[in-house]
């Protein structure tokens, strides 16, 4: 048996249709979507993130407008961007890159965006509106892996979940997204500490792996007809991207598996471009 292969890229696609439509929808009504991205020093991988996020951006009319600051940039500085982007009511949404270069704070920084305009959902007040079950920014890889699973109609309700990592970034907010009254799953989160970590994702319908470790997860991990999203994204040796699962000996156990490149990376700018249309939606 041969999974079936969970397109992240086609998914992505048809939620930057329905963006573009949005966005189209609000510049009839005289509305128009801006996007505000901030990079703080010279990363080059960082760079490149926000020139895809911004290229996303244009490609469905979200308008974008670049800050820059200097690596050497104080934390003071970095806050008092942010104020004074939170107070500008042509924009509607916020990216800050992270993370900041070292010697800044990136959840102090988080912690001044305007929680109206935090598109990553990365706010202690958008992640705490997941725990009360209530509508706010959910963050964008989380909800992306919520999206491939909605498009391919996976059953969630009642199904048991084991997600692999409790950042705050991915498995965490996906843990309790996945929880919450109208997803229903069964939920549990695995992590460095697990014992026997084989035993615990062997008991998964759906199974998430977000750790960051190259093609951790094998076949020994994964029950015969579970489904499986791999969140990693690592570069080898010889430059090439693998998951934190081995797909090939997974693939052949999975009833479906999202593919490394093109399952989740893709959702990952469709959601934020998706989260920005709804900033701009929702009346301040
Ligand atoms: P992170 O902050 O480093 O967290 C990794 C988590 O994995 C931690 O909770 C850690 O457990 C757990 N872990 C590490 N080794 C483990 C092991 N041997 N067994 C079980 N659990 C283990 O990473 P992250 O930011 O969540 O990212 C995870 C992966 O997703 C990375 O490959 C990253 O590049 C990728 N990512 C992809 C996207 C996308 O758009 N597709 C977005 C974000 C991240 P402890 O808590 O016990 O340390």
């Amino acid at each position: 048996m041969s999974a079936q292969v969970l397109d992240g890229k086609a998914v992505a696609a048809q939620v930057l249709q329905e963006t573009r439509e949005r966005v189209a929808a609000l510049n009839d009504s005289g509305k128009t979507t801006t996007l505000a991205t901030v990079l703080v020093g010279d990363d080059p991988a960082s760079a490149a993130y926000v020139r895809s996020k911004r290229r996303r951006a244009a490609e469905v009319g979200i308008r974008s407008v670049h800050h820059q600051l200097g690596a050497d940039s104080s934390q003071e500085q970095v806050v008092g961007l942010i104020g004074e982007i939170n107070e500008d009511s042509g924009v509607d949404g916020i990216l800050l890159q992270l993370p900041l270069p070292k010697g800044l704070d990136d959840q102090g920084a988080t912690l001044t965006i305007d929680p109206s305009k935090d598109v990553d959902g990365l706010h202690p007040f958008n992640l705490g509106m997941i725990v009360l079950d209530r509508p706010g920014f959910a963050p964008c890889t989380p909800s992306g892996c919520l999206r491939i699973l909605e498009h391919y109609q996976v059953p969630l309700s009642g199904a048991n979940v084991v997600v692999v990592g409790r950042s705050f970034l991915v498995g965490r907010p996906l843990a309790l997204l996945m929880a919450s009254r109208g997803i229903d799953a069964t939920v549990t989160i695995a992590h460095s500490r697990t014992a026997d970590l084989a035993e615990v994702t062997r008991r998964a319908d759906v199974l998430v792996v977000a750790v960051g470790r190259p093609e951790m997860v094998t076949d020994q991990h994964v029950r015969a007809g579970a489904v499986v999203i791999d969140v990693g994204i690592n570069r080898t040796e010889s430059g090439s991207l693998v998951g934190d699962v081995h797909y090939e000996s997974v693939s052949k156990v999975a009833q479906a598996i999202t593919p490394v490149p093109g399952g989740v990376g893709p959702m990952t700018v469709a959601m934020l471009m998706s989260n920005t249309a709804r900033a701009s939606e929702i009346p301040l």
